[in-house]
Order: structure tokens, then sequence, then C-alpha cells
């Protein structure tokens, strides 16, 4: 694909789809404060990710506290977004192979996630894996939750961490 056709793509999804953003870092304080300035702007759905991925945070984002703190962060965060008109829906971070994750390993945490944010009265009617990673049990899982999977180009998708870029 050429850079020109590439970045004429880039520029017809940005304006004309739904922006989907995948909140990867958004405990972290200068996102936070990006997501804040992104949203006076303009709305998109927020795929958001949950406690299940604690780890997943702590890892690759760096987050220093508590499992609790995480918590309650995220929460606060993702609650203010739903009160400035901001969509909330669900992202979940399996494995990059899927194929190295169990039934019962999809089970907890897809179903997790999906408690977690009934729990919280979060009213969402989706879900994207992280790396666009399931097979056909995630599927299932899903279904079976009465949830709708969006395909990549469903979206203009980006991360919360992109807004700190530049
Ligand atoms: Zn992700």
């Amino acid at each position: 694909m050429n850079r020109y056709y590439r970045f004429a793509r880039m520029t017809f999804n940005k304006i004309f789809k739904t922006t989907a953003v995948h909140t990867e870092a958004i405990h972290n304080d200068k996102v936070w404060e990006k997501v804040k300035e992104f949203v006076k702007n303009q709305d998109a759905e927020w795929f958001v990710l949950t406690p299940v991925d604690f780890e997943f945070a702590k890892t690759m984002f760096g987050f220093g506290g508590t499992a609790k703190q995480y918590e309650k962060t995220i929460l606060q965060r993702y609650k203010w977004l739903q009160e400035h008109g901001q969509k909330i829906q669900l992202h979940v971070h399996l494995r990059y192979f899927v194929s190295m994750v169990s039934k019962k390993e999809q089970e907890e945490k897809i179903e997790g996630a999906i408690n977690w944010m009934k729990k919280n009265g979060f009213d969402f009617d989706k879900i994207v894996f992280g790396w666009w990673s399931y097979n056909k049990i995630s599927e299932e899982i899903v279904s079976k939750h009465g949830l709708v999977m969006p395909k990549y180009f469903d979206y203009y998708n980006i991360h919360d961490y992109d807004l700190i870029k530049g």
C-alpha cells in the first residue's frame, strides 16, 4: 500500500467513522489530562479495560499502585467519561497467541470483565479484544452474553496513549 493511499484512507476513516478509543493507560495522569481535552472537542466510544487486566496495566504501562487503587482510579474516570456523554464499551486482553488460553481462563477473564461492568452500572453492548486476538471460544462466550464484536474497519481506532504523542 503506498503512502498516499494509506494517508487518504486514514483521513477518510477519521472523518466518516466513529472514533473508538481503546483505553490502556487512562490510569496515567498525563494520559487522563489529554483524554479530558479530547472530550471537549469530540465524542467517541471508549473500549475500556477492567480490573481483570490489572496485570497488563502494571506490566505495560507501569501502574505502581495496588489492584484496589487501580480499580478506584479507572472507575472514577470511566464514570466521568459517561457523565460527559461518552459511550463506554468493553475491552479485554486475552493473549497475543489466543490458542494458548484455555477455555476456563477465557471464561474467567471475559465473564469477570462483563460482571464488573454490570456491577458498576455501565450500559454496554460491544466488546473488542486486545490485539484483535480471539478465537471460536471467545466468540461463543461473547454471544452467550449478547454482546457484539465490532470489526477493525467499523471504527476509526486509536489508543488513549496515542493522545500524549506529539
Ligand atoms: Zn488493547
